[in-house]
């Protein structure tokens, strides 16, 4: 072996040796549609008038280290509920890792629990902050399964249970009754993180019911609205619980330019908002347009996204790919998901362009 081998065996963890990284597929050229964004851009004029606060940015001090401006508008214009705070984070999948990394130590061997298929990085987080991931099997409909779901609870005592609500990949919202029997199961001794990553399509939330529910955590992402590039997520939950989260958030980690890039798009919310009611209308008319394909099966969705099974995932994922489109394959991911298909609602012509390219691949098939 060479010394760099001999150096990465000496230094680095056995997992994190063994594991593959995070996979994005290079895009340019592509039509993307594997990854959740909303197509739509900020209209040039605001752009313009953003190019201008962003250049009077204050780049050579460090941000503010309260945030505060930033989180009094995200309180205002994203709904957080009066006498909450909210702890900001380097998208959302810094604030999996912030609530991973808080429950874990080697002292304490801690459970992190998630109904599977979910959010790749609820396993990730909790890998690499050494906690042990526990994936409970979602019933066949994609609900959840709740014998084994409040089984594994009294089993594995975990810490934490992700819930994505929405769930991606399979789009659905999970019953309102379920969740509230995990919160109540978990009670004193876990705590149930909401990831509201596609809030702006469901128009669901747990956020008015923090009240209810000390070991509630409410997640959510600016990403999915519009501003997947800034990488700004956030949070909230009972105000002493919050503080222990914010000592393991590391200072700074919002930058200024993404400060000010979502303080100026906050202040112009409704043109975002109007662009999530677009992509809603669109994935109703995607949805039944699927529904209508001989051989596919479409799955209920309140996100951005649509999941279906197709005769041959490989095969349609791969004429797609030859057609310059990028969808994602969620056959892999779990068997559950054999040959399931994953697409992100997008404009008008760029579905209609996937529906054409999906019609000819599954007839050529
Ligand atoms: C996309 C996604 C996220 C990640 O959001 P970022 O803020 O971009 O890191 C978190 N949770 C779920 C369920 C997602 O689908």
């Amino acid at each position: 072996m060479s010394s760099i081998d001999n150096l990465i065996a000496n230094v680095i963890r056995a997992d994190v040796r063994t594991t593959h990284a995070y996979v994005v597929p290079d895009s340019s050229g592509y039509m993307k549609l594997d990854a959740m964004e909303n197509p739509y851009e900020l209209p040039l004029e605001l752009r313009k008038e953003l190019g201008q606060r962003l250049a009077d940015a204050v780049l050579n001090r460090y941000p503010v280290a309260s945030y505060a401006t930033l989180k009094e508008k995200v309180s205002a214009k994203l709904g957080i509920p009066a006498g909450y705070d909210v702890l900001l984070g380097n998208g959302s999948d810094e604030l999996i890792q912030i609530v991973a990394t808080s429950v874990a130590s080697q002292e304490r061997r801690a459970a992190i629990l998630a109904p599977v298929p979910a959010f790749v990085m609820y396993a990730r987080s909790a890998q690499f902050a050494g906690a042990d991931f526990v994936g409970v099997k979602l019933n066949p409909d994609f609900s959840l399964d709740m014998e084994a779901m409040l089984a594994a609870i009294a089993l594995h005592k975990p810490a934490v249970v992700f819930l994505a609500y929405p769930n991606n990949p399979t789009g659905n919202l999970f019953a309102v009754e379920d969740i509230e029997a995990i919160l109540h199961a978990l009670g004193e001794n876990g705590i149930a993180v909401l990831d509201e990553a596609y809030q702006p399509f469901a128009r669901q939330t747990f956020m008015d019911r923090l009240g209810e529910f000390e070991n509630l955590v409410v997640m959510r992402t600016v990403s999915k609205l519009g501003l997947a590039g800034i990488r700004l997520g956030y949070m909230t939950a009972a105000p002493q619980l919050l503080a222990e989260f914010e000592k393991v958030r590391p200072p700074y980690n919002v930058n200024v330019l993404t400060q000010v890039a979502a303080e100026f798009a906050l202040d112009h919310i409704e043109v975002l908002d109007a662009q999530a009611a677009a992509i809603n209308a669109e994935r109703e008319r995607l949805a039944a347009e699927l529904a209508a394909l001989p051989g596919v099966e479409v799955f209920p969705s309140a996100a951005n996204f649509i999941s279906l099974r197709v005769p041959d995932a490989a095969d349609v994922v791969a004429k797609l790919l030859a057609e310059r489109m990028l969808i994602k394959n969620l056959s892999k991911m779990h068997g559950s998901l054999a040959n399931c298909i994953r697409v992100t609602v997008s404009t008008p012509e760029e579905n209609s362009a996937f529906l054409n390219a999906l019609k000819a691949a599954l007839q050529a098939a």
